[in-house]
């Protein structure tokens, strides 16, 4: 099998890791590692046209995606993160969130005085941070703002980059966009973590054929350090991920059916499958959830003192004599 396209290494060998399953088509994909770089992704790649039958209605997040007191501790989070990018650029200023589905992150910071912009390419989740945040969020490429010479003091790839089929183009671009000294925080699933070795194909951010490259610690450092930046700062907790995470990988390694929890609670659109799989599953997926939540809370800590966490947070600063 030859190596997607993601590190460019057409003529390296593909070594087989394992198949695993699309969760909401049934598609079987291959998880495969390139021999010379190391960078793990999925195979075939499908094409963007074919991507779009891939994404679900609804896979953007909303602003209404969590309910009750989440939405307090999501701001509590996303505090955190934008006040460690205020420490690194000194102060605010001009931010690009790529990928800012519903602009909950970039809505935070415009209230914090950073003069803020976002990029989309789902059409629903665009027109939400239009109208529910009245934030500038359209679909344009990043080469498209690299030619057309803007700038920022920050960038942000919350969990985009293992959507990308070349993901180090997009970051050299993004060392265009920031001035020198300016902050990329990029967030990832973590295939090195060993949440991602036990769950194998049920790992919960395996997520195939949607994520087409499978980050480890360091080939994100290797595609960092070769566009020119440098990391500062990893973050191993990102609460709004790891909990959910255990509990669902946990839950897939048991042998329910592929995400089913995931489909129960997030998804009104998978109802069709919840009467397939039937009541009494998916009561069972909940029931489990209790127990394996609890766990969580005990693991997921250990996992990012450890720096095993199932999702890496990276803020890395573009260095002065790299620009192009
Ligand atoms: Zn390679």
């Amino acid at each position: 099998m030859t190596v997607p396209t993601a590190c460019g290494h057409t003529d390296a060998r593909a070594e087989t890791l394992f198949d695993a399953k699309d969760p909401a088509t049934g598609d079987t994909f291959t998880v495969v590692r390139c021999s010379r770089c190391d960078l793990v992704q999925t195979a075939p790649a499908p094409t963007d046209a074919e991507l779009n039958g891939y994404y679900p209605r609804g896979y953007h997040s909303t602003t209404k995606r969590y309910r009750g007191g989440m939405d307090r501790v999501l701001s509590m989070v996303h505090r955190s993160r934008i006040r460690t990018i205020e420490r690194l650029v000194g102060g605010t200023g001009s931010v690009l969130d790529i990928g800012c589905g519903p602009g909950v992150l970039i809505n935070q910071m415009r209230s914090r005085g950073w003069r803020v912009r976002g990029t989309e390419r789902s059409a629903s989740a665009a027109e939400q941070a239009r109208d529910v945040f009245d934030l500038d969020v359209s679909a344009v490429d990043v080469h498209e703002l690299v030619a057309a010479g803007n700038t920022y003091d920050a960038v942000v790839l919350w969990h985009v980059a293992e959507h990308l089929h070349v993901p180090e183009a997009t970051v050299r671009g993004i060392a265009r966009l920031l001035r020198p000294g300016g902050v990329l925080l990029i967030a990832v699933p973590n295939f090195g973590s060993p949440e991602a070795r036990i769950g194998r194909a049920g790992w919960f951010h395996l997520d195939v054929p949607r994520h087409l490259v499978h980050f480890t610690p360091s080939t994100l450092t290797a595609i960092l350090g070769a566009a020119g930046f440098r990391p500062v700062k990893v973050t191993h907790l990102v609460p709004e991920y790891d909990l959910f995470s255990f509990v669902q990988t946990a839950e897939n390694r048991l042998g329910l059916p592929l995400n089913l929890l995931y489909d129960v609670l997030r998804r009104p659109e998978a109802r069709l499958r919840r009467q397939q799989s039937g009541r009494i599953l998916a009561g069972v997926a909940v029931g489990l959830a209790v127990p394996l939540s609890i766990a969580a809370v005990v693991i997921a800590p250990l996992a990012a003192a450890a720096r095993r966490s199932a999702t890496i947070a990276v803020y890395a600063v573009r260095l002065p004599d790299q620009r192009e």
